[in-house]
């Protein structure tokens, strides 16, 4: 059967390796006579996986000891509110760094909750930049600041981790977790919906510094209390696990490939040739600062939206699909994530000549 190479922003394609094997264990998980999805989540065969799945993201991540790692439902969009409500219901304010349309809905839903502020935005150009932060107005008070490491619509990426000093940064990583080396004990914590880098709809993936659980009001309902999952390993009700699963197949293949180190200089490379075809094409161009670009998500650009459609309609008759920009945005998008090898960026770009010549 023949595969394509679909540059989705999420649901995004997933290594065929961990496909095959998910394949191959689909009936039978280690000769236990059933598929991950028939199992108990309170059973020895699945807790390993569980422990195994933490295991690997520790390792590949490396995540000191006095973080815990959750296993949530909800997206990352449930972050939106648990952080605000798990961090700034008792009082204080929050800041958050304006840099795309998720930053925005994670600092709607802090708004219904207690008092949020814009400590800097990129608004104002359509969110083609990152923003300087002045931290000076940062005091005793601030409960977290949040950013959005990645802004995955908008094709933007924090090169530098903000420092923020004693206050805990709060960072939506869900379009670049695992795409490049970063410091995890420069975060408070770190979130990200599996379905770009880490695996399957379903499951989001919190990674927490200890000192921040437990500050919830005791009214807030248990499944929205980060406490719940710490205390329970994430096994307070039935947790996603066949998503869960799945992230351990993408970890293990992860570590097959020579981990973080390596895969950012894949990832590096790849984003190269794309961006450098754009700026060398005549008939292509991107909007976004170019010492802000992202690694994971490139939107592009023609001058017209007829040859937009047109390239988005004869990309996929080459088997190149899920190129329509974001509505938001327009022109095209290709998401790149650790899934997406380098044959899949050489061939897009060879389109992308061929295309310029016929038409330009
Ligand atoms: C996709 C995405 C989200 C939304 O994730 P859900 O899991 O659909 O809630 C939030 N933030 C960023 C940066 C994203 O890329």
């Amino acid at each position: 059967m023949d595969r394509v190479y679909n540059f989705s922003a999420g649901p995004a394609q997933l290594p065929l390796a961990v496909l095959e094997k998910a394949q191959k264990e689909f009936l039978s998980y280690e000769q236990s006579g059933m598929s991950v999805m028939e199992m108990s989540h309170r059973s020895k065969i699945f807790d390993a996986i569980l422990q195994q799945t933490e295991q690997l993201l520790r390792d590949l991540m490396e995540i000191p000891d006095h973080y815990k790692v959750l296993f949530i439902q909800g997206g990352a969009s449930l972050q939106f509110s648990m952080i605000p409500l798990n961090l700034l219901a008792n009082g204080g304010h929050a800041y958050y760094v304006n840099t795309g349309s998720w930053s925005k809905k994670a600092l709607i839903e802090a708004e219904k909750v207690g008092e949020s502020r814009v400590l800097a935005s990129s608004e104002d150009k359509n969110f083609t930049y990152i923003p300087e932060i002045d931290f000076s107005v940062l005091d005793d008070n601030t409960k977290y600041v949040h950013i959005t490491t990645n802004n995955t619509i908008e094709g933007t990426r924090f090169t530098h981790i903000p420092d923020t000093g004693d206050v805990p940064l709060v960072a939506d990583m869900s379009s670049n977790i695992l795409s490049e080396q970063i410091d995890v004990s420069k975060f408070g914590i770190i979130y990200a919906g599996a379905q770009k880098n880490l695996g399957i709809a379903g499951l989001t993936i919190v990674i927490i510094r200890d000192d921040l659980i437990g500050h919830a009001p005791s009214n807030l309902p248990t499944m929205l209390k980060y406490d719940t999952y710490a205390k329970n390993r994430s096994l307070y009700n039935t947790p996603p696990t066949f998503a869960i699963y799945m992230t351990k197949l993408v970890l293990e293949w992860l570590k097959e490939q020579g981990g973080i180190k390596q895969i950012e200089k894949l990832n590096i490379e790849k984003a190269s040739l794309l961006y450098n075809y754009i700026d060398e094409s005549n008939m292509f161009f991107s909007n976004v600062r170019s010492e802000d670009r992202s690694l994971m998500n490139i939107p592009f650009l023609t001058k017209s939206d007829e040859l937009n459609e047109l390239f988005v309609k004869e990309a996929q008759k080459e088997g190149l699909v899920t190129l329509k920009g974001h509505r938001s945005v327009g022109g095209m998008r290709a998401s790149i994530y650790n899934s997406m090898p380098i044959e899949g960026v050489k061939a897009l770009v060879q389109f992308m000549k061929e295309f310029e010549s016929k038409n330009g």
